[in-house]
């Protein structure tokens, strides 16, 4: 018997893209990472890897690319489809297809058609904002979380005015995602104007410049076929106009952004957990164990049970923040960050209960459960550890 979809209220035209994108999640994402994730971090990249086809046909869906003319709720219930499967396919496949257009997604926030042309949503781009000595305290761009009498080391990239330039030194974390392979980053940053204002500012930053070099992509547990690593920054000479915003209004933007970024991270693990749901179903039907499918044993079944409704539980929430968020002109970003954490707490419990409804099978890498509980652990960290997250979020209900 089918499990149930209860997306009673999809239009035909929001039917047909789940579709479209359940296929490319199917015949492209899962066999794709399931590929990457068994070659070493350099072989993910390398020109002849499966990754860029993978990248190649997402950019002719034209996912990344939907929203200036289009109403934002609209968009944002088509983000939580599309998401979601691209989360069940692969989710560390998802998180680098979804980051790409990050440079892309602020020009168009800041509605500056210049940098909309020169950073185009099909380009690679990358979100760099954490550092090696700061990575929680970038998370907690506000300071909310510092110990009281301490204070934070200095900032290892620092990007100074000097006249109608910018000049940029230093370096970003091993963990930006995209980061060996990005052709254009939105850059977080330490700042100096040229006229004396410091905080931080937001760049879009082209790769290809001279001064900038990539560390090795990073070896990692799970999300292997996300390629990571540093982006170091030697004097690094860019125009005034690539400045989404200065000191006076990096709060405000960094809020917004880490809304979008939490957003869609609750939207792809609940894609992840259905993922691990769906394959634990599937073999609890077959396994036959005791003399009878292992689906009728009552502990199975009692797991299974929780697994189902955790995730429908982790869906509702992340669809009720996305489409809030979208239809708010200051969106929520304390229920945001409980989007993320509650798809990716779901998304690590439901593959932990998978790995055990498999077994012996489980732990083995002939099944793809091991993979997906790999993966699901990874993004309890991503984009801001959960409990760092929480802190902020509470913070904001306070
Ligand atoms: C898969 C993946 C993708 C990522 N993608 C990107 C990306 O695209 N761009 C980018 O810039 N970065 C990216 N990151 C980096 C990510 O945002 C950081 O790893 C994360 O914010 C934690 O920082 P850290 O690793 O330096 O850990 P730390 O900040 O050193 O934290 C270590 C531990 O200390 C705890 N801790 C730290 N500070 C506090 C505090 N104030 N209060 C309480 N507890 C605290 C944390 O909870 C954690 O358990 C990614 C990371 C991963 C794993």
């Amino acid at each position: 018997m089918p499990v149930p979809n209860l997306d009673f209220d999809l239009s035909e035209d929001e039917r047909q893209i789940k579709d479209v994108a359940h296929r490319f999640a199917v015949e492209v994402l899962r066999p794709a990472g399931q590929a990457l994730d068994k070659l070493t971090p350099d072989e993910v990249i390398a020109p002849d890897s499966i990754f860029w086809d993978v990248f190649n046909q997402y950019q002719r869906l034209g996912f990344n690319d939907m929203d200036a003319e289009m109403d934002p709720v609209a968009v944002a219930r088509l983000r939580c489809i599309i998401s979601e499967e691209l989360g069940w396919g692969d989710s560390g496949l998802a998180v680098a297809l979804s980051t790409a257009g990050m440079p892309a997604l602020l020009a168009t926030m800041v509605a500056n058609t210049e940098l909309m042309e020169r950073f185009p949503a099909n380009d690679l781009g990358c979100w760099a904002i954490t550092e090696p000595n700061h990575g929680s305290d970038m998370i907690d761009f506000n300071n909310r979380e510092l110990v009281a009498g301490s204070e934070h080391s200095k900032p290892n990239c620092i990007a100074r005015g000097e006249g109608d330039e910018f000049v940029i030194s230093g370096q970003k974390s091993a963990w930006v995602s995209n980061g060996p392979i990005a052709r254009s980053a939105a850059l977080y940053c330490a700042t100096e104007t040229a006229d004396g204002l410091r905080g931080g500012g937001i760049f879009l930053v082209p790769l290809d410049l001279e001064g900038i070099t990539r560390g090795q992509p990073l070896k990692k547990i799970g999300q292997r076929a996300l390629s990571q690593g540093e982006i170091f920054f030697d004097q690094v000479r860019i125009p005034a106009s690539n400045m989404i915003c200065g000191p006076n209004d990096y709060g405000l933007f960094t809020d917004m952004t880490l809304c979008m970024a939490n957003g869609g991270m609750g939207m792809i693990f609940v894609g992840t957990a259905r993922a691990a749901f769906d394959l634990a179903l599937e073999y609890a039907r077959e396994r036959v164990q005791g003399g009878v499918p292992i689906i009728q044993h009552q502990s199975v079944k009692a797991r299974l049970f929780t697994m189902y409704r955790k995730v429908e539980a982790a869906r509702a929430l992340s669809r009720r923040v996305s489409l809030y968020n979208a239809a708010s002109e200051m969106p929520a970003l304390e229920a945001a960050i409980a989007a993320k954490i509650t798809s990716t707490q779901t998304a690590f419990d439901v593959a932990s209960d998978a790995l055990q409804i498999f077994g012996g099978a489980g732990t083995s890498q002939e099944y793809p459960i091991e993979k997906i509980f790999r993966d699901a652990r990874v993004s309890m960290v991503e984009d801001g550890c959960n409990e760092v997250l929480a802190l902020v979020g509470t913070d904001r209900l306070a």
